[in-house]
């Protein structure tokens, strides 16, 4: 017969796995926006980037409706187009392949490294061929990708790097802020990321030639650039040169954004905090596995995933997973490796091809992170999963 869990919750109330934090001043800005003459592209927009790339340490920063948006666009800007090979991580949300496939691009899928589940910079030497355009690494969790050995390979072969640091925001490597370093960087501001604009994305960049691309892609293709336009037939005058989107931020995002930016010290300071508590409550538990820490980079920690050791437990990662929800504790998955969703198996991409992301998706369970959670939230995950684990313990 199953085991069935008998003890009561530990906690009442549901905890989500993440959640944004909204204070009277982020109100503030927002209302003022709405009290004043611009909704959309106003002056806000370039307060946010500017605020941003000073963040990071980068020349140029520009804001996206969402991050999707915006690794469209750094796709456009490395001239990613029918045919061209990019290689990604299974290991991410499908945003980071996704964007390939919407200029025509093949998505390339590299395998991860089993200890700090990033991208595997010798798999992605495996990879390369005569196709080969660009390279989107993702700092899965939160925790930066090896750069050097990226930016190395991409030299060599003549690679763009478009860096997906959705989880990175604030995260150093080797001293130096993520955003400062590849070619293009891209954070998202979705609520549960480290800030929020609503939905919103950036990509920051040291180079002014995809900069401007950004910016044009941004708005339908469009310039009013002077130095930029074939013809000049008056004031009113703009040329649509290339096909874009309209994948404009709104200063009511931008206001948001802003405002929230200000208390990133503070957002990572009690993640990091948190992330330390369950580090040590789980470090002698024979049954998980806590995040392996890269000594190169530092990380933000979006999330916490714990991995289980299946060979020591009685029960299988849904059971777990399960259990835990009934504790009321919002755990997740991250992620079901992209290459086995329906539309890219229907694309051809075969269960096997990253024997690593698969097998770590089997193991894999996020618990909650986010800085809005108190200490006592964080003490009832730890007891929910030490519960469980040991319910389930052979
Ligand atoms: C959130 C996220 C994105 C996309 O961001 P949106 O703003 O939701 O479009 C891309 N990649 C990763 C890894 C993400 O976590």
């Amino acid at each position: 017969m199953e085991k069935k869990i008998n003890f009561k919750p530990v906690r009442e109330s549901y905890l989500p796995y993440g959640r944004q934090w909204i204070d009277d001043d982020d109100i503030e800005a927002v209302v003022e926006v709405l009290k004043g003459d611009y909704l959309t592209t106003g002056p806000y927009v370039s307060t946010f980037e500017q605020a941003v790339a000073q963040y990071v340490g980068a020349k140029y920063a520009v804001a996206f409706s969402n991050g999707t948006a915006a690794l469209h666009g750094a796709c456009f800007a490395a001239g990613i187009s029918e045919g061209d090979e990019v290689i990604t991580t299974p290991m991410t949300f499908a945003a980071s392949a996704n964007c390939v496939l919407y200029q025509g691009g093949i998505p390339v899928f590299a395998d991860i490294d089993e200890k700090t589940y990033n991208i595997n910079p010798d798999k992605i030497e495996e990879k390369i061929t005569n196709k080969t355009k660009a390279i989107i690494p993702v700092d899965f969790t939160g925790q930066p990708v090896e750069l050097d050995r990226i930016l190395e390979i991409a030299k060599k072969h003549n690679l763009i790097v478009i860096e997906d640091a959705a989880h990175a925001l604030g995260a150093t490597y080797k001293g130096r802020k993520i955003g400062s370093i590849s070619d293009m960087t891209m954070f998202s501001f979705h609520p549960v990321k480290h800030i929020t604009s609503g939905e919103g994305g950036i990509i920051t960049t040291n180079n002014k030639e995809y900069y401007e691309k950004l910016l044009q892609f941004r708005s339908h293709g469009i310039t009013r650039n002077k130095e930029k336009l074939n013809e000049y037939h008056g004031p009113w005058y703009y040329e649509m040169q290339f096909l874009g989107y309209n994948y404009r931020m709104t200063d009511i995002q931008a206001a948001l954004g802003t405002s929230q930016l200000k208390k990133i010290d503070k957002f990572i300071e009690l993640r990091r905090k948190y992330v330390a508590m369950y580090n040590e409550a789980f470090k002698d538990m024979d049954e998980v596995i806590t995040p392996f820490q890269h000594e190169d980079g530092q990380s933000s920690w979006h999330l916490y995933i714990i991995r289980l050791k299946l060979d020591k437990l009685t029960a299988s990662r849904r059971e777990i997973f399960e259990a835990l929800q009934q504790q009321n504790i919002g755990v997740n998955v991250h992620y079901i490796p992209v290459h086995l969703q329906p539309y890219y198996q229907q694309l051809g991409y075969k269960k096997g091809i990253c024997p690593n992301a698969e097998k770590l998706y089997e193991e894999m369970i996020t618990l909650p992170l986010f800085p809005a959670m108190s200490e006592e939230d964080v003490n009832s995950v730890i007891e929910a999963v030490k519960r469980v684990v040991s319910f389930y313990s052979i």
